[in-house]
């Protein structure tokens, strides 16, 4: 048999507070069957009602990638998914006791630690990917991103800005396991302080703190970036969650310009059109 489907080693918790409320939350990683996919559980809610991490589940993109199904809705589900798909994880059920997962470091990291802390396990029954064979596109405005069939699940992203200190920024990588680890998962959004600011006028925002995003003044930033090209590197984090709503990619490489959620979950939604096969 070729590669097998994976889930975690043992269920692991991380408590926090959520992005937007800013609510002490609580995270539960446990481990699932074979062909279960990723599954969130609002374990706050009458009947503990489960919403798959599928693209047919999301019911909102501005800002961040948020699923729902009925009364149980779960918001800014990017960071978790991107940090299980690229930690090889097929399998997972993600409890949660309110709307947001926790926030952490604003980026994955602290999702990436928690899965080693778990550790992956394989399951008896064979990987399902989905392998591209033709160009996928998708744009709007001047944004786009197209996934074109590639030897290896590849991504580069150009974010641009006339802010000085931001300007153009390039990220690619191949995405596996270390390489997510050590050059993504560390890579925080940009944060516009005036956007912050009305932000928490509104009562949202409230769970970022100043080290949980890179802050852009209007000349400059409030405190150095992580790697020159930190909010590129955060996009390439971004796409890795929203795609993994398509399930597992086999042979993409997927180029992005001034792309955001939705044109990154339009790009799932063609990419769930492919027929999956056994991995090899
Ligand atoms: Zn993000």
């Amino acid at each position: 048999m070729g590669p097998r489907q994976t889930t975690l080693g043992a269920a692991v918790e991380l408590a926090g507070v959520g992005l937007h409320g800013g609510r002490p939350c609580r995270m539960t990683l446990a481990p699932a069957p074979a062909d279960t996919g990723i599954v969130w559980q609002r374990v706050d809610l009458p009947g503990r009602p489960a919403v798959p991490a599928a693209v047919e589940y999301v019911i909102n993109t501005e800002r961040a990638t948020s699923i729902g199904r009925g009364e149980a809705i779960i918001r800014t589900v990017e960071h978790v998914m991107a940090a299980l798909a690229a930690m090889g994880v097929d399998n997972a059920l993600v409890q949660l006791d309110g709307e947001e997962p926790p926030f952490a470091d604003g980026a994955a990291a602290e999702f990436v630690r928690l899965i080693q802390q778990a550790g992956v396990v394989e399951l008896d029954a064979p990987r399902r990917v989905r392998v591209l064979t033709a160009p996928v596109w998708v744009g709007e405005g001047d944004g786009f991103i197209v996934a074109l069939p590639a030897p290896h699940y590849r991504i580069s992203y150009t974010f641009v800005t006339d802010h000085p200190a931001l300007g153009t920024q390039f990220a690619d990588f191949v995405i596996d396991a270390a390489t997510f680890g050590r050059d993504i998962a560390p890579a925080r959004t940009v944060g516009w302080l005036r956007e912050v600011e009305a932000l928490r006028r509104r009562g949202l925002g409230l769970g970022i703190t100043a080290d949980a995003a890179v802050v852009a003044t209007d000349t400059g930033l409030l405190a150095p970036m992580r790697f020159p090209n930190e909010v590129a590197r955060h996009k390439v984090l971004d796409i890795v969650g929203d795609l993994a709503l398509a399930g597992r990619l086999a042979g993409v490489h997927v180029v992005a310009f001034r792309s955001g959620h939705a044109l990154h979950v339009e790009l799932a939604r063609r990419l769930k059109n492919l027929t999956e096969e056994d991995a090899h």
